[in-house]
């Protein structure tokens, strides 16, 4: 049977038919309009487009924490409290956006056909998903908040209320402060994308800047290797995806671990991710 992915991200809602082989058709893309209370409008209005096709589930990813299928509180989205179902007016299975791009790569893309599969997608922050034999391990829901790891009790304080996690040394908002210090010009680009420049550049300064993000990295996934033992690990998110010195840096520092001597890839599905691994966590079977 067909089913629905719904993607809710902090600036687009993307929407797709998934199929029975993970196959994505009808893909639908709208941009979302500025206030929250009609994001969740614009999501019901993609959901009506497809009226015409008999499907077996809907399922939602959004950017923020759920909990029993309330998305309880997105700060990119500045939504709280939302009931999707009530909203859709239809039972929907919602879960968060990195865990669905994780269930995604782990079942259709760089990690499919291993048995335990460690995603960890670098964005501007550091998320994570486990999945094992094809199913996401979520315990009591937040399972996968990998970027909260705390690697320094003296770093950086992070938005979770503790200091040097491991998001805040290695993530894309370490990235970006590091970057902004480096190159305070160019303030209409990201740090991160300054930062990237500067080493492409030859700044030494910037080379060894980034050489201590990418071992602050490999340092806090050798510890979540050494507790989980992943048979493979997938590393997605924008920073991944975009070719360049982070990219190169982040991967060459997975590929020293300690406690993973297993492949580690670049993810694979992109854009899509967040889709399809809705549509798969809506239809287990
Ligand atoms: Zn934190």
């Amino acid at each position: 049977m067909t089913t629905i992915g719904i993607d809710l991200g902090a600036t687009h809602v993307r929407a797709g038919l998934v199929d029975q082989a993970g196959r994505l058709s009808r893909v639908v893309r709208r941009v979302l309009p500025p206030d929250p209370a009609a994001r969740v409008r614009t999501t019901r209005q993609v959901l009506a487009e497809y009226a015409d096709v008999a499907v077996a589930a809907v399922g939602v990813a959004v950017a923020g924490t759920v909990r029993d299928g309330v998305l309880t509180w997105s700060a990119n989205l500045g939504l709280s409290g939302v009931d999707f179902a009530a909203e859709l007016g239809r039972p929907v299975t919602v879960l968060n956006d990195a865990r669905a791009a994780g269930l995604a790569e782990a079942r259709l893309g760089a990690g499919a056909g291993a048995a335990t599969v460690l995603v960890v997608t670098v964005g501007t922050g550091l998320g994570g998903a486990l999945v094992t034999g094809g199913r996401l391990h979520e315990g009591t829901g937040h399972a996968g908040e990998v970027g909260h790891l705390v690697l320094d009790a003296d770093g950086p304080p992070c938005g979770c209320g503790n200091r040097g996690c491991w998001e805040q040394l290695a993530g894309g908002v370490a990235l970006n402060r590091t970057g902004a210090a480096l190159a305070p010009t160019g303030a209409a680009q990201p740090g991160a994308a300054r930062l990237a420049a500067a080493v492409t550049a030859g700044q030494p300064r910037a080379t060894a800047a980034l050489e201590r993000h990418a071992a602050q990295f490999a340092r806090g996934l050798d510890s979540l290797c050494a507790v989980l033992a992943p048979h493979t690990v997938v590393l997605g998110g924008g920073l991944i995806a975009r070719p360049g010195p982070i990219r190169d840096a982040y991967l060459a520092a997975a590929g020293t671990l300690r406690w993973h001597s297993g492949p580690v890839h670049p993810a694979r599905l992109g854009d899509d991710a967040g889709v399809l691994g809705a549509a798969l966590a809506a239809n287990p079977s």
